[in-house]
């Protein structure tokens, strides 16, 4: 009656939300008394998930598993939480989970819940703090089905190590065929940079910046922080940058520790979905822009002045405390 979790797997290594999803899992499952199984889908070494509390893994192998398809993952996950006799099962919030955990309830008749941003509140009845309201409030949810399925909200608990290894077992599943009618016949995908999904930092640009041109200061303060680089949606639609980095309500969301929007007005499309980053600075001309309400720290100024300095003080800082 293990609590089972999907851990992602992807270039190589397991995601930082994996990881993320297995500090979680311990706590549930210790009060739970019971132990977490994590399910892998062509992970290579899984060694890693026992220092962040797995106790078993489920290793899938198939090369028809290759790509994501929701359909099938969730028959995966399905099937080992019906092996394991999981009565909660937990997924992260990237796109691919958010996909699969409504699926994979449906598939064990379990009761849901998105958004989940901290330990459970009661385990008996079962109930979770959630996020609301593009993350401007909260609520309590109780499932109340035999199984639950929920979904945490990324970087709301953090990692925690835990010392003792993962026994490993190989697991064969049964696909079904009808799952597989789509083919994808590329893939793009953005190598080399942070991601937004797992930045730590984000560093975001908007009109502000007046044209393309003017993103190498950008590119150099994420580059400084070891951030990842975001935009708004007009900047996106200009082809001033990728759509890949379009950040809010009808973009990536972004919960990253530290946000840093420059030349950003604060629209509440935009808002929505950086709100559940935890600490957000705002760099803006104009003291009434609406970005200013939500930031934790703001600098009224050019962020062509701004910036560049902020950059120079950084690589000093830097330079004195290595
Ligand atoms: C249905 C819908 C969905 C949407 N979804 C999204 C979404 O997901 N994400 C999103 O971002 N937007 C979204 N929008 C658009 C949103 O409403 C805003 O129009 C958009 O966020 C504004 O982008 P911006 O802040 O870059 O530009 P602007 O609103 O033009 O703001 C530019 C800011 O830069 C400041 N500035 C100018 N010069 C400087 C300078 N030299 N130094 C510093 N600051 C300077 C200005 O004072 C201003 O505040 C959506 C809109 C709709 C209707």
């Amino acid at each position: 009656m293990s609590v089972l979790i999907y851990t992602e797997f992807s270039e190589g290594k397991f995601k930082k939300v994996a990881l993320e999803l297995a500090s979680y899992a311990k706590k549930v499952a210790e009060s739970l008394g019971t132990t977490v199984t994590a399910v892998t889908v062509n992970a290579g070494d899984v060694s890693e998930l026992g220092k962040y509390g797995v106790d078993k893994v489920l290793k899938v192998t198939d090369s028809k598993l290759d790509k994501f398809n929701a359909k099938a993952y969730a028959d995966v996950v399905k099937q080992a939480a019906q092996k394991e006799g999981a009565k909660v099962v937990i997924l992260s919030s990237t796109t691919d989970s958010l996909y699969l955990a409504p699926i994979v309830a449906v598939g064990l008749d379990a009761g849901y819940a998105s958004n989940v941003v901290a330990l459970p509140v009661s385990t008996s009845p079962f109930q979770v703090k959630r996020n609301a309201f593009s993350s401007k409030g909260f609520n309590v949810t109780e499932l109340t089905s035999d199984v639950k399925v929920i979904a945490l909200a990324k970087n709301s608990f953090g990692l925690a190590e835990a010392s003792g290894a993962a026994a490993t077992e190989d697991f064969a599943v049964t696909l079904n065929d009808a799952d597989f009618n789509i083919h994808i016949q590329s893939q793009e995908k953005a190598s080399g940079q942070v991601s937004i999904a797992d930045a730590e930092i984000v560093v975001s640009g908007g009109r502000g910046l007046k044209g393309p041109e003017n993103w190498g200061m950008i590119e150099e303060l994420a580059s400084v922080l070891g951030a990842a680089t975001a935009c708004s949606k007009p900047v996106s639609d200009l082809d001033w940058r990728p759509h890949s980095e379009h950040v809010g309500q009808t973009g990536k969301p972004v919960a990253s520790n530290l946000y840093i929007a420059v030349g950003i007005s604060g629209a509440i499309q935009h808002i929505a979905g950086i709100n559940a980053s935890k600490v957000k600075v705002v760099i803006n001309t104009d003291p009434e822009a609406p970005f200013f309400k939500v930031a934790d720290y703001g600098v009224v100024g050019d962020a062509f002045q701004v910036v560049p300095e902020l950059i120079k003080k950084l690589k000093e800082f830097k330079a004195n405390n290595n």
